[in-house]
């Protein structure tokens, strides 16, 4: 093998590396215990920044638990909806009329399609992802490409249908070049997930991928702290794995992934349950 192969070879598998470094831990690489490197705007606040060599405990530090605020009374802070129209419909097919031709941010300049989400209207699992790839934006239809069909797989292994849950994104228009989520961008589209979740009101929320997680908790937390909890998400009991896109690119992933999915089945089951 030449240099300029060997070379071009570890570039290639340094790149494969710092990929699935940052779908597990973020922007952020430690190059030594003290001395975090922050690339993009997903920085963390300076006091985050305390590298453990025991990740259980708190790999980011303090920022390591989702950002959740109490009223008084104990009960938690659930934002309100903004004050606009959509908010008063009483159906998906009404949400979806009222909100596609939104161009409340940027995106909406530069989507085909606004992709609202798709599948049993009164479902008990909502599954979200981050914001919709070309071929979702093409359809108009959430995870129809190759990561849509290892997410079926997924909910297969644990006796969920595509058809019997609900899929959807934060984002609902496709972010130029599948560039990650910005903040302002969130901020716009998230109520209308709000709204989504009040109409179908499922029992659990399935979070596919540490973005999503991440946006929907408001916390830096690594994907390793929010898998294998149960958060709450306005009320709702929400659980996050792997996204399936980051499984193609590292198979690796697919053991955890079906051992979240089991715990995730094993709560579906025991709420089921109780409701008896
Ligand atoms: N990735 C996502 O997060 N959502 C989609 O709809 C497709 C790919």
């Amino acid at each position: 093998m030449s240099l300029n192969e060997e070379l071009k070879n570890i570039l290639t598998d340094t790149e494969r590396f710092l990929k699935q470094q940052q779908e597990l831990y973020g922007d952020t690489i430690f190059v030594s215990k003290n001395e975090p490197l922050s690339a993009g705007s997903r920085q963390l606040p300076a006091s985050a920044h305390t590298a453990s060599a025991v990740p259980e405990i708190d790999l980011f530090g303090q920022d390591a638990q989702p950002t959740v605020s109490y009223h008084k009374t104990g009960e938690p802070i659930v934002p309100a909806f903004p004050n606009e129209s959509w908010t008063n419909t009483k159906s998906l097919e009404e949400l979806n009329t009222a909100i596609n031709t939104c161009m409340k941010c940027g995106l909406g300049k530069t989507r085909i399609k606004f992709v609202f989400g798709v599948g049993n209207p009164k479902a008990d699992v909502v599954v979200v992802g981050e914001a919709p790839g070309a071929d979702e934006d093409e359809k108009g239809e959430p995870f129809v490409g190759r990561a849509g069909q290892l997410l079926n797989k997924i909910l297969e292994a644990v006796q969920f249908k595509r058809e019997e849950v609900f899929i959807c994104n934060i984002l609902k228009c496709r972010p130029p070049n599948n560039r990650d989520p910005q903040t302002e961008e969130i901020d716009c589209c998230e109520p209308y997930l709000w709204k989504q979740l009040e109409i179908i009101k499922p029992k659990m929320i399935l979070c596919v991928g540490r973005i999503a997680g991440q946006s929907l908790l408001k916390t830096n937390s690594s994907l390793t702290l929010l898998r294998g909890k149960v958060h709450d998400y306005r009320g709702i009991p929400l659980m996050v794995t792997y996204h399936p896109a980051a499984l193609l690119r590292n198979p690796n992933w697919k053991r955890p992934c079906w051992e979240d999915m089991q715990q995730f089945r094993k709560l579906y089951d025991e709420m089921k349950n109780n409701e008896k």
